[in-house]
């Protein structure tokens, strides 16, 4: 029997989301501090724990099947490997910063200065496309201190909030990148390991509908039915069920997360009463 073999961060940013993910997904792993491989023990999956980098490569090699990781690594070490799936955490950007003096002009305000960071490749393809020539100072971390001990006169590297930069005096002025957790896979898993792929991708999409959606609840009177229908899609048409007070009914729906504020004051001046909104664990579409 095979099992397909899948690569996740072993502690890091992604650690933590990609093994709830896979707990979500009904799977059953142990995880212990100095566990690097660990079998299910309820569907046909091997866990191995690494280092996000190595996982493009492993995955190519097919050392691991799939493999969970940021878009950015992924660009980054360019491997051939297949992106199956995002998944929608881990969401950032790559990006260039300066001195927060120091007034960026466009691109070209790089032409023939030094920037730090740990993404040669997507730089130099950046600065390539944009004809600069400026030299890459590559450093694996803590990339936000070289401009301030004189090591570059810029910096590329993942931002979400942008507190990191400007605790370090820097200011953002232009995103190469943006990225998300993403499954990648090998190009060339037999059938059978195809199969488990398969049923396990049906396992992530329901878990991602269910977090991209909620479940609506109302009261509302009869007569405005139609109107509140047209405002809720839902997921083939809303279900309606009497009240006991005459004249009025409770309508259910399924509403998507971000749309659903601005769906509730439309929902309230429309006369619906009493809304509850309920998360939703699994979606099967
Ligand atoms: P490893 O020890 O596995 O090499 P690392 O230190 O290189 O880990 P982390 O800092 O854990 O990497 O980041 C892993 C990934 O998480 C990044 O490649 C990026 O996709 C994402 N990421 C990094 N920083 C943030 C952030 N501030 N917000 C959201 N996602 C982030
Ligand atoms: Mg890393």
């Amino acid at each position: 029997m095979s099992v397909l073999k899948i690569a996740i961060q072993k502690s890091g940013r992604l650690s933590e989301n990609s093994k709830k993910l896979l707990e979500e997904c009904g799977i059953k792993f142990y995880s212990g501090i100095s566990v690097l491989k660990t079998t299910a023990s309820n569907f046909p999956v091997e866990v191995l724990f690494l280092r996000d980098d190595d996982i493009p490569q492993y995955v190519e090699q097919q050392v691991a099947d799939i493999g969970i990781l940021g878009e950015n690594m992924v660009f980054e070490k360019n491997k051939d490997v297949d992106i199956i799936e995002k998944l929608g955490f881990a969401n950032c950007r790559l990006s260039l910063a300066i001195p927060k003096e120091e007034k960026y002009t466009g691109p070209h305000y790089f032409m023939n200065k030094k920037v730090a960071t740990s993404y040669p490749k997507i730089l130099s393809d950046f600065f390539l496309r944009n004809n600069i020539t400026a030299e890459i100072e590559e450093i694996s971390g803590s990339v936000e201190i070289a401009p301030g001990i004189g090591l570059a006169d810029g910096i590329c590297d993942i931002v979400s909030s942008g507190s990191t930069l400007l605790t370090n005096g820097l200011h953002e002025v232009e995103t190469i990148l943006k990225s998300q957790a993403v499954i990648i896979g090998n190009k060339n898993l037999i059938a059978e390991k195809q199969e488990i792929l398969a049923k396990l991708l049906f396992r992530i999409r329901s878990v991602i509908n269910a977090k991209e959606n909620k479940y609506i609840l109302l009261n509302a009177p009869e007569s405005a039915v139609e109107k509140i229908c047209s405002i809720l899609p839902g997921m083939k048409s809303p279900s309606i069920l009497p009240l006991v007070n005459k004249g009025w009914c409770s309508i259910h729906s399924v509403v998507k997360e971000d749309q659903f504020w601005d769906r509730i004051d439309q929902l309230r001046e429309a006369g619906a009463e009493g809304i509850l909104v309920i998360p939703i664990e699994k979606m099967i579409l």
